[in-house]
């Protein structure tokens, strides 16, 4: 069974080939990171012009990589949303064409199932699970009792994860996006500056938009103040918070819901200080397995998004021509 993935929602243009769900053929990736540096953050109209140029070129790419034709396709997976309306558009128009002119058939996946089955494509996945998802647009819980299943249990209530990351490290006058260069800088320093964690009681709610602000009103303080901080341990007692809370929530998310499996999915799912604080949380619940994509499978691509599309595709679910860019799409248009 191959699957051809298409993923636009945002600024990668990515198509991947994927087999039986966990073996990528191929797996291209063209970025558009630095055309929007030098804005500090994705532009939609410069996104869809880098899609509409690379799109045919990525496919081509991946096809050769993956040494086969459209004709040993058996569907098309493509990024439905959530996302940019129209950086998904054109992933969903390419789809369509292809579809059109092979007589292939198309389903529409929704971005965050993609990132949460880039774990199929390193493990095998045991259910109930749950899935920690956090991404430049998502900070979610989801928890799936079956494949193709999802129910979000808590989100954020503001920022998301990455956007935070982002936001912190503008402000310490670092390069878009700054999450990378907040966890590097993070590995050097000491969470010496004490800064806020958002429980909101018991729930599985996330909120991080106060501990931005508090991080921003250290680094303005100390400036009117004349007074020094080293960004190193202001990066690291911020990842310190976000870490913390994540953590905290996930374990107690997992034995509340009694699951065989955590993954971790998501941008931000590359976050070392993430990795590690999980890893050496869950030594302490054996009975939990943890699975961690690698780097390149946590950032967007359409590895994730094939992956996901052969669990829908064998499920029955199938997309017809009206299939649109949806740019506020809700997860559970699969279950
Ligand atoms: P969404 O998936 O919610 O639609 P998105 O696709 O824009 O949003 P992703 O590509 O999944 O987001 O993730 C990008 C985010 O991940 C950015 O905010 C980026 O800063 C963050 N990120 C990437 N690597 C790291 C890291 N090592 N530490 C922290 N954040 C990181
Ligand atoms: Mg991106
Ligand atoms: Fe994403």
């Amino acid at each position: 069974l191959i699957i051809l993935g298409i993923e636009t929602s945002c600024d990668e243009t990515a198509v991947s080939i994927v087999k039986n769900g966990t073996e990528i053929l191929s797996n291209v990736v063209a970025s558009q990171i630095e055309s929007h540096k030098r804005f500090g953050g994705v532009v939609p109209e410069i996104a869809s012009r880098h899609h509409v140029e690379q799109i045919t070129l990525v496919i081509e790419e991946a096809l050769q990589h993956a040494k086969i034709t459209y004709e040993d396709i058996d569907a098309i997976a493509v990024t439905e949303g959530p996302g940019l309306v129209g950086a998904l558009l054109i992933g969903v128009n390419a789809a369509k064409a292809v579809s059109f002119a092979h007589d292939i058939p198309i389903i529409g996946v929704h971005h965050i199932a993609g990132h949460i089955y880039a774990n199929q494509l390193v493990d095998k996945l045991e259910f109930p699970l749950l899935a920690l998802v956090v991404s430049g647009g998502h900070t979610e819980l989801v928890y799936m009792k079956e494949h193709g299943h999802f129910e979000v249990i808590g989100e954020t209530r503001d920022d998301a994860a990455g956007e935070a990351y982002d936001k912190v490290a503008r402000t310490l006058n670092m390069p878009y996006p700054g999450g990378p260069h907040i966890d590097r800088l993070a590995q050097v320093g000491s969470p010496t500056i004490k800064l806020p964690r958002a429980w909101l009681e018991n729930s599985y709610d996330f909120s991080f938009s106060g501990l931005k602000s508090a991080v921003i009103n250290t680094v303005h303080n100390a400036e009117q103040r004349g007074e020094m901080i080293k960004p190193e341990d202001l990066a690291a007692s911020f990842q310190a918070s976000v870490v913390e809370v994540l953590v905290t929530k996930t374990i107690k998310a997992a034995k509340e819901y009694g699951v065989q499996q955590v993954l971790l999915a998501g941008g931000v799912a590359a976050n070392k200080g993430l990795r590690t604080g999980l890893e050496n949380a869950f030594q302490q619940l054996p009975t939990v397995k943890l699975t961690v994509p690698p780097l390149s499978l946590c950032t967007d691509n359409a590895a994730m998004i094939a992956a996901a599309g052969t669990v829908f595709y064998q499920k029955g679910q199938r997309s017809s021509f009206n299939l649109n860019g949806n740019p506020g799409l809700d997860i559970t248009i699969h279950n």
